[in-house]
């Protein structure tokens, strides 16, 4: 049953497996955890947080009289101008010495391709309906 101010949401077998098996553990109960409605609200909500903050990079050369406008996600750059995670000015700044020198400094952050986090594995979709 959803009301008005529900919606249900479609996960994957997979994960909703491991959700279940989680919720079996004592872990589970020391949150106080003991529906799959109540861990996705709890999860979501700590998730909503806790976003990965996002910096911006202006880089010059001004030998080649070229910019890079790239805003960096957690610890993924995307380029402002191609409006892209995978163009080649983000490949220039991931290999770029001198912002990997500078974002280990001041952040302490290594920058990560967007494909190479990607979870390329498929999961089989089951369709659970969450009242919450
Ligand atoms: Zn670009």
């Amino acid at each position: 049953m959803v009301s008005d101010n529900q919606a249900n949401i479609t996960l994957p077998l997979g994960i909703v497996q491991r959700l279940d098996d989680f919720l079996e553990t004592d872990e589970a109960s020391a949150l106080g955890l003991t529906s799959r409605p109540q861990a996705v609200v709890m999860l979501l909500r700590d998730f909503l947080q806790n976003l990965p903050k996002k910096r911006k990079i202006v880089a010059k050369n001004k030998k080649k009289n070229t910019l890079l406008d790239i805003t960096v996600i957690g610890n993924i750059p995307k380029c402002n101008e191609c409006n892209s995670f995978e163009c080649k000015h983000v490949e220039q700044v991931i290999k770029s010495p001198q912002i990997a020198k500078q974002m280990k400094k001041d952040y302490n952050i290594e920058l990560v391709k967007q494909s190479d986090t990607a979870k390329k594995q498929k999961e089989s979709i089951e369709e659970i309906e969450i009242e919450i």
